[in-house]
């Protein structure tokens, strides 16, 4: 195999891990969150920034590159800002805003 195919096939093959570490933050047992939690988002930042591998936003929503925490309704605050015509999604445990436009 070529060094551009070579790439291509660890660039599909870190797309697939990062698919199976949200997978698995998702069926995550709450008496291993706090061990794993950090480890796997680190691992899919890790990823996805060492293969240039843009994430979906609802995956960006999913995880606070922050202070690696999974984000759910608990975790994160959903605010409008009328002014900004964004919506904003606060984490509620290090306060970082990421914004999207809405129309
Ligand atoms: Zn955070």
């Amino acid at each position: 195999m070529n060094k551009k195919g070579r790439k291509k096939l660890q660039k599909k093959l870190a797309q697939e891990a990062i698919y199976t570490y949200f997978d698995a933050l998702t069926d995550l047992d709450r008496s291993l969150r706090d061990t794993y939690e950090s480890k796997y988002i680190s691992q899919i930042i890790k990823l996805q920034t060492s293969f240039t591998i843009k994430l979906k936003r609802e995956e960006k929503l999913k995880i606070c590159k922050k202070c690696l925490t999974y984000q759910t309704s608990k975790t994160q605050l959903i605010r409008f800002n009328s002014e900004l015509k964004t919506k904003e999604f606060i984490c509620k445990k290090c306060g970082d805003i990421r914004r999207f436009k809405y129309k």
